[in-house]
């Protein structure tokens, strides 16, 4: 930890907090954070020559482990062309046509940098779209930081939000209606109060920003009926959820069919990227076809471009999903078992290869019933892993995930790990 640890002191004198994002500074579970040094397959190395069984895969991206062969090949073939020409390429329309292709519903879809700025131009395209200001989004549920996103529920399920980040004016925050995620009784209520005004409703069709959490059906179901009725769009944010489950998005095994989705993550195959799209005639409104504006330099970049591209190519061949989840089952029926013999109240909710423990006796279907966790046993748990060389997301509130890099020797040591940190709690 001494390089680490140094590089930390360091990072705080020029970066806040001595990161570029949060979440990433440890301090939802205390200690300093590890420094990576590099990454393969489903191990990374830290900056003090330690490694670990990798839970985190950059929060996403990297469902294929890291340094995958095909996508560092097909990154540094487009590198030697050249990383940018801000003029369309062919490797942007082959990953247009391939995500088109794996989600019907983008009938037309436009990339961007992150995930961040593809659910921004999204709603933008929704409020010009109907004529209407309001949208809807889930307690929990994150979209990245755009300001009508950083909104924090009002003092009542269908009263307007506050601000959830110093800086996002009370005005902007009260475009946005918070409701609690699978809780139908309260979307219908607040239909009937705003319906006409709704511009558009924003979903994580499977939350992995409280932790996982499954929708409970008809809960997805009632967002498209109702949606449908008040002429709302639906979007359904898959940006951590797309090429997750399946060679496609979670809409892809519901069956349901939002109006725009929005992608980034494993699209990028490790590279910044988002994407947005959806029907035609609203997609047709961004300019320059239409008069919602939108744009980027670094869009649909060459090498994000291929290396989405090479990471959708070996999904498509090799489907590893089955075997991800499979696996996944395991370790948390293992996870389970450890804590009934601890007699350790413990819910492990996953979905497919997505999973988060939660140290409580309360079913956990909402942002309030995750909030009953044991942050502090959580971190207990974090750290014991980490110390046996298992790096799981730094904080409660997130999902841990598989890579199709990850072996029974991985599954292996994260389980002696993990019976070793229990025992400890
Ligand atoms: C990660 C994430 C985002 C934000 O994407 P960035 O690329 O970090 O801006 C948006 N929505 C969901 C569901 C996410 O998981």
């Amino acid at each position: 930890m001494r390089k680490s640890k140094a590089l930390f002191a360091a990072s705080k004198k020029v970066l806040p907090g001595g990161v570029d994002s949060p979440v990433r500074a440890f301090r939802a579970v205390g200690g300093d954070p590890v420094f990576m040094r590099s990454g393969a397959g489903a191990h990374l190395t830290d900056a003090d020559g330690k490694s670990y069984v990798d839970y985190v895969l950059s929060w996403g991206p990297m469902i294929l482990g890291h340094a995958h062969p095909a996508v560092v090949r097909a990154a540094e073939r487009a590198l030697r062309k050249g990383s940018s020409f801000g003029a369309p390429t062919e490797e942007e329309l082959r990953l247009a046509e391939a995500v088109r292709a794996a989600l019907p519903s983008m009938e037309r879809l436009r990339f961007t940098s992150s995930g961040t700025e593809a659910v921004m131009s999204a709603l933008r395209l929704a409020r010009a779209y109907t004529g209407r200001e309001l949208i809807v989004k889930f307690v929990g549920g994150y979209h990245g930081h755009a300001d009508s996103l950083l909104v924090a529920a009002g003092s009542g399920a269908t009263t307007l939000g506050r601000p959830d980040s110093a800086g996002v004016p009370a005005a902007w925050a009260k475009t946005t209606l918070c409701l609690p995620y699978n809780d139908i009784p309260a979307v219908r209520e607040a239909f009937r109060r705003h319906g006409r005004k709704i511009a558009a409703v924003i979903v994580e069709p499977v939350a992995a920003n409280m932790g996982v959490v499954a929708p409970e059906p008809p809960f997805l179901e009632t967002l498209r009926e109702l949606t449908k009725k008040s002429k709302t769009l639906l979007i359904f944010d898959e940006v951590i959820t797309g090429f997750r489950f399946f060679y496609g998005g979670a809409q892809t095994g519901m069956r349901i069919t939002p109006d725009l989705t929005t992608l980034g993550k494993i699209v990028g195959g490790g590279f910044p990227v988002g994407c947005y799209g959806g029907r035609r005639e609203v997609m047709d409104l961004v300019a320059p076809q239409g008069p919602v504006y939108q744009a980027g330099t670094l869009s649909g970049n060459p090498v994000a471009m291929a290396a989405g591209l090479a990471t959708l190519d070996v999904l498509r061949r090799e489907r590893p999903y089955a075997r991800m989840a499979e696996m996944t089952r395991v370790i948390v029926t293992e996870l389970r078992g450890m804590g009934r013999f601890k007699g350790l109240p413990l819910q492990v909710n996953h979905v497919a290869s997505m999973f988060t423990v939660f140290f409580t006796e309360t079913h956990v279907r909402d942002m309030a019933s995750a909030k009953t966790s044991d942050t502090k046993a959580y971190a207990r748990f974090f750290h014991g892993l980490l110390e046996r060389g298992v790096y799981f997301p730094p904080a409660q509130f997130e999902a841990a995930m598989l890579s199709s890099a990850h072996s029974t020797l991985d599954l292996e040591r994260t389980l002696d790990a993990a019976a070793r940190a229990i025992r400890r709690l």
